[in-house]
């Protein structure tokens, strides 16, 4: 079985006297949490056990019973009656913190024997100066509300148990925004706090049976659909299409408004660079900067969330089981003005976070993401696999310009948007890896004199260039005359460009 974490988060609206109480209920939990790191730190024995039996030690050690008449540290020297279930809240948040901790302590200590058996073998004496990790100084952990601690959830409203910084006492408090999903799992809400108001943060968990491995569904059905996405940092930020194993395309979709988006990054950074020059030195966190950079990281957040969502909306339309983008490459460093350098830098960041967003949100759909070596995607022809001519449209057919629209194979004749081009390779190559997974390296696609210029030299990442090289001609499925080809095509022309819904409009001013 597979499963799927979501998280509702809902804002809360509550008595100004309950933020209080919220706060302090905070603080206890917190206190609670510090006073367990303590213990286990003064036990560490405790982290060689099962989060199960460690808590059961736990509390053997903290906590009073009939049975247990005295415990070695006891919890009432810091809080008195704390329930059970916030007592086992404190605790598993204590537990993860130590085990985290401790984990990452040990590899410092591994890290420093290597060092030091180094500098014995070969007399260097360069020192190991690297810090060991420290533990937290400050807590600020949400509080989880485990079973018992909660009551009487309905669409809009939440009864929770709080400490109110004299007693234990229920409180009502309104949830806003989207409500739990009927039929799934849902997991003990906490309460998060963002600058002043209070939120609800629901997990919501979701078992289905795991999707069959990629391999398995290219090798077994060649009706397997395949959504493959070629993401781009101009005009189209995301061109899509859906093709099965035999190659026949089945759809194209553009997710457009990049250039808007670029334009109003560029603009941003502009005012940034124009304000650090007035104060002769980098003030990142002066008042006016600060606003500029939160502008740039909202829309840089929400327009990934937003093509991501779309990726995986059109694939989920087509009935695709797989959805594959190409590996990132290194960053191409731009020359020019800092707005310029800044913009294609966070452009590239972008397009990492719509990949992994796009990941997340494909798995809550059951399909599974893969990614490709990027060498060449936009030069090849998607029927012949020679290389291509990239133009723009109303200036001659040749050569090759890096970023222009247009593509036509001399080959084959094949012509049409060079990103679509791009995304039916990518696409291809993970068919070809999945039917050939381990052929070594096939020969690059074929090349004719005079055509590849040495200026567009094509960059890899070092993920991308540890993958097999697809054979061009395993990938050779999408040939010619198939039913899809046609039909694909005209779909793109008859579909107006402005992919992107309503929402996706830029907050400018
Ligand atoms: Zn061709």
């Amino acid at each position: 079985m597979a499963k799927a974490i979501t998280t509702i988060r809902q804002s809360l609206n509550y008595q100004s006297q309950h933020a209080d109480y919220l706060a302090a209920n905070h603080a206890l939990f917190n206190r609670v949490v510090a006073f367990y790191f303590e213990v286990i730190q003064a036990h560490e024995k405790v982290l060689d056990l099962s989060t199960k039996e460690a808590l059961t030690a736990l509390e053997t050690l903290t906590h009073a019973t009939s049975k247990n008449g005295a415990p070695v540290m006891p919890l009432t020297e810091i809080a008195q009656d704390v329930p059970a279930m916030f007592r086992r809240a404190a605790i598993n948040a204590a537990l993860g913190s130590a085990r985290s901790f401790y984990s990452s302590l040990k590899k410092w200590r591994t890290r420093r024997e290597k060092a030091e058996a180094k500098k014995a073998r070969k007399g260097k004496r360069k020192k190991f100066t690297e810090r060991p990790p420290v533990p937290p100084r400050t807590w600020n952990k949400s509080v989880p509300f485990y079973a018992g601690q909660w009551k009487e959830r309905t669409d809009s409203s939440i009864l929770l148990k709080v400490w109110t910084g004299t007693c234990w006492s229920w409180i009502k408090v309104r949830t806003l925004g989207r409500g739990l999903p009927d039929g799934v799992e849902k997991g003990s809400p906490s309460l998060v706090r963002r600058g002043k108001q209070w939120w609800l943060h629901t997990p919501l968990e979701k078992t289905f049976s795991s999707p069959a491995k990629i391999d398995q569904q290219v090798t077994t059905k060649a009706q397997t659909r395949i959504c493959a996405v070629d993401l781009n940092l101009d005009t189209h930020l995301a061109v899509c299409t859906v093709q099965t194993v035999e190659g026949t395309i089945l759809a194209t979709r553009f997710i457009g408004h990049g250039r808007e988006i670029s334009g109003f990054r560029k603009q941003q950074l502009g005012r940034i660079a124009r304000n650090r020059s007035k104060t002769g030195m980098i003030a990142i966190s002066e008042q006016d900067n600060a606003d500029l950079w939160c502008k740039i990281k909202q829309v840089d957040e929400q327009i990934a969330h937003l093509v991501s969502a779309r990726i995986v909306q059109f694939a989920q339309e087509q009935a695709a089981t797989i959805l594959v983008f190409e590996h990132l490459g290194n960053l191409k460093p731009e020359k020019g003005k800092y707005s310029r350098r800044g913009n294609s830098k966070r452009a590239f960041w972008m397009k990492g976070r719509i990949f992994i967003y796009a990941k997340y949100k494909a798995w809550n759909e059951k399909i599974i993401t893969s990614r490709v070596n990027p060498r060449n995607t936009s030069r090849e022809c998607h029927r012949c696999h020679h290389l291509v001519i990239r133009y723009n449209a109303g200036q001659p057919m040749e050569g090759y310009t890096p970023g222009a629209s247009l593509v036509l194979c001399e080959h084959c004749s094949m012509q049409g948007h060079a990103d679509r081009n791009a995304s039916l390779v990518i696409g291809q190559r993970l068919i070809a890896r999945s039917q050939e997974p381990l052929k070594e390296k096939p020969p690059a696609p074929v090349r004719r004199a005079g055509r590849e210029s040495k200026d567009s030299g094509v960059v890899l990442s070092q993920d991308a260039k540890r993958e097999s090289r697809p054979s061009p001609d395993d990938a050779r499925h999408g040939d010619g005359n198939g039913p899809g080809t046609a039909q694909g095509r005209r779909r793109r022309m008859g579909r107006p460009l402005s992919a992107i819904p309503h929402q996706l409009r830029l907050p400018l001013e």
